[in-house]
């Protein structure tokens, strides 16, 4: 073989190469965190400042006879990547998909599982809110990357909670008081002792506080009554073992003391949100981007106590 001929067919098999390579859609990475279980960790950023996506975490939980996803990124993007990823893992029917609660980092992936008919799942007072916030939501996600979103509603409602079984492997969803939202779902897989508790629990991610302070914490101690090995945050890394809701908390609890010190001494709202619990700023990420707004919320709950 002459050297040029060689060279003409190591560059045929490399222009091939790059051919496939520019066909194949990107998948997101998902890691098998325990058997049956796929993980995929958001990056730590804030959605509505982000220009990419996931910037929440997706559970896709695979049983005998079907799939469950557990929340579906913030974008068609995001999901489609998703979506791409679950078939290079199982062919199985993807019957179920779970959105923890209403902020579009969570379900605004929902569209890319339409073709497949599953049930879209999630808390009873989720479709008010959902009505109510899509679009406002949706016309703040001007990115290129969100181009052609569109919100994709529940169709099946859980008033308190629900068992599904996805074949050999039972999921038991519990709708939870004001907490996070005023409609947070939690998920707890039976086999592994998973709870995928969505946003009522943050790690490294500042908390974010959109429904209740003192709901939040009444939440979380039932969570901690469960039998978990392992929860899954709706942000930062998986935990294991009976403290992963500490931090968090210490944080919330921490909020409470020092926002009804404030209110007792008559600093005004907007001081407050300046002032309190400046001394945890270094706990947590994006705590400039949500700590004030989180201040405000819980000053604006505990006022009337
Ligand atoms: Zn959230």
């Amino acid at each position: 073989m002459t050297r040029i001929r060689a060279l003409c067919i190591s560059l045929s098999i490399w222009l091939l190469a790059f051919s496939a390579s520019a066909n194949t859609q990107p998948a997101l990475s998902l890691t098998e965190v325990s058997p049956g279980i796929y993980f995929h960790q958001g990056k730590i950023a804030d959605l509505f400042s982000t220009q990419f996506d996931p910037v929440a975490n997706i559970t896709v939980i695979i049983g005998e006879e079907a799939v469950a996803v557990i929340d579906t990124g913030g974008s068609r993007r995001a999901g489609e990547m998703l979506y791409r990823a679950i078939r290079q893992i199982t062919a199985l029917p993807i019957r179920y998909v779970i959105n923890t609660h209403v902020h579009p980092d969570h379900n605004f992936g929902n569209q890319a599982f339409v073709s497949e008919n599953p049930e879209f799942i999630a808390h009873a007072r989720y479709a008010g809110d959902f009505d109510a916030k899509a679009n406002y939501y949706l016309q703040r996600l001007s990115a290129p990357w969100f181009e052609g979103t569109t919100p994709v509603a529940a169709t099946r409602l859980i008033e308190k909670d629900a068992d599904i079984d996805l074949g050999q492997r039972r999921l038991k969803l519990i709708a939870h008081e004001r907490a996070h939202t005023r409609h947070d779902l939690t998920v707890f897989d039976v086999n592994s002792e998973t709870l995928i508790a969505g946003d009522l629990l943050f790690v490294d991610h500042v908390p974010s506080l959109d429904g209740s302070l003192i709901g939040w914490l009444s939440v979380i101690s039932t969570l901690n009554t469960m039998p978990y090995q392992r929860v899954i945050p709706g942000h930062g890394p998986i935990q294991t073992g009976k403290n992963a809701f500490d931090a968090q908390t210490h944080y919330l609890r921490s909020l409470a003391q020092e926002v009804r010190a404030a209110i007792n001494q008559n600093i005004d709202i907007n001081t407050a949100s300046l002032t309190v619990l400046r001394s945890h700023a270094d706990n947590w990420k994006l705590f400039e981007q949500f700590h004030g707004r989180n201040v405000i919320q819980a000053y604006k709950e505990l006022e009337w106590e």
